[in-house]
């Protein structure tokens, strides 16, 4: 079967040609699947003819809310998706005062091993495609009724262990066709994939890059992060030094605050020093209080954004939403994943 839904505008041109159709059916098409069309069946426009025929050879799938939470504090909402295949991924719905924010998955599970993260619990079930990305975004703004402006990929999954699929969901959602959703309003997310990086900068785009770093020293970073083990972090400035020069786009680096674990001095200063020369923004993250986990949330984060900021580093502490419902990545696909097995 044909994913109708994961193909650019020019591909489909290049079916309708090869069935023997006018060339603008393809814009027509790709319209109705990026309203989020549920079936053939709804595309008035196009001949009876066509649509049985597009109904033979293509599939055509939407997910289904299989849970969803929504915070009375603040409005975000969660939503755990089930695809056609019967896995389920997580999208998070996020209010800001500048516009509606849409945090999706790129995989189902993942094979990185962060050890503050819920999502990769059971590792890599599977990549999603690219109709799978956009579905996220697509249904999330047509089931709660807000305009999505902003994305990030920040979900479930490594980004840049699905480039090929990410790229191609760039390409649709940006489309002034479909969604017209800006590259500066697209930030993908990354543990530090170093070559992956570099293939990334090789494309120019205008999203911001969000390195999640979490540790300034080799030590604290591969004990949480074991993507780390094999690069380290001297390299990986060395990368997003290159991503800049090559696309002159300040990186943003992600840093969950762990009592006791990163939040020292000395780790303030050599994140300082790594950064120097290389313009980028530091994002301090107030860790949720889970019960379960060993890592608990740091009382430091004023006094270590303090300590950045005092020698010209730029630090913000990221304000906390959906406190409430646990919207921190993976939690409710894990809950889903308990209760099966019971
Ligand atoms: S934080 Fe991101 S890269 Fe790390 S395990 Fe979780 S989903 Fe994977």
């Amino acid at each position: 079967m044909i994913n109708l839904k994961s193909m650019t505008r020019a591909e489909m041109e290049g079916l309708m040609k090869e069935l023997g159709e006018p060339a603008f059916r393809a814009g027509q098409i790709f319209q109705w699947l990026h309203r989020g069309a549920a079936s053939f069946e709804e595309m008035t426009n196009l001949p009876k003819a066509l649509r049985e025929k597009l109904a033979g050879a293509c599939a055509l799938t939407v997910p289904t809310v299989e849970r969803k939470q929504i915070s009375r504090l603040d409005g975000t909402i969660k939503y755990l998706w089930r695809l056609s295949d019967g896995n389920c991924v997580e999208t998070v719905l996020m209010r800001y005062h500048h516009g509606n924010t849409v945090c999706i998955s790129s995989q189902v599970g993942c094979r990185m091993g962060c050890v503050f993260c819920a999502s990769t619990i059971g590792g890599k079930v599977r990549n999603l495609t690219p109709a799978e990305m956009l579905d996220q975004v697509l249904f999330t703004q047509l089931d709660s009724g807000a305009e999505i402006s902003n994305i990030v990929l920040m979900g479930i999954g490594e980004p840049l262990d699905n480039l090929e699929t990410v790229l191609r969901f760039l390409e649709l959602v940006n489309s002034p066709e479909g969604m017209n959703i800006g590259m500066r309003h697209i930030s993908l997310s990354t543990c530090g994939l170093v070559e992956q990086i570099d293939k990334l900068a090789e494309y120019r785009l205008q999203l911001t890059l969000s390195v999640s770093l979490h540790a300034p020293d080799d030590e604290t970073r591969s004990r949480i992060m074991p993507v780390n083990r094999s690069v380290g972090v001297e390299k990986l400035f060395a990368c997003c030094r290159r991503y800049f020069e090559t696309t002159g786009r300040r990186i943003s680096y992600e840093y969950a605050m762990i009592d006791g674990v990163n939040d020292a001095d000395w780790q303030a200063d050599l994140l300082v020093r790594h950064l120097r020369g290389t313009p980028g923004h530091v994002n301090l993250i107030p860790l949720n209080d889970v019960a379960e986990s060993p890592l608990k949330p740091s009382r430091r984060v004023r006094q270590f954004q303090e300590r950045l900021e005092s020698q010209g580093v730029t630090a913000t502490v990221r304000r906390k939403l959906g406190g409430d419902i646990d919207a921190s990545c993976g939690q409710l696909r894990r809950k889903r994943m308990e209760e099966e097995a019971e």
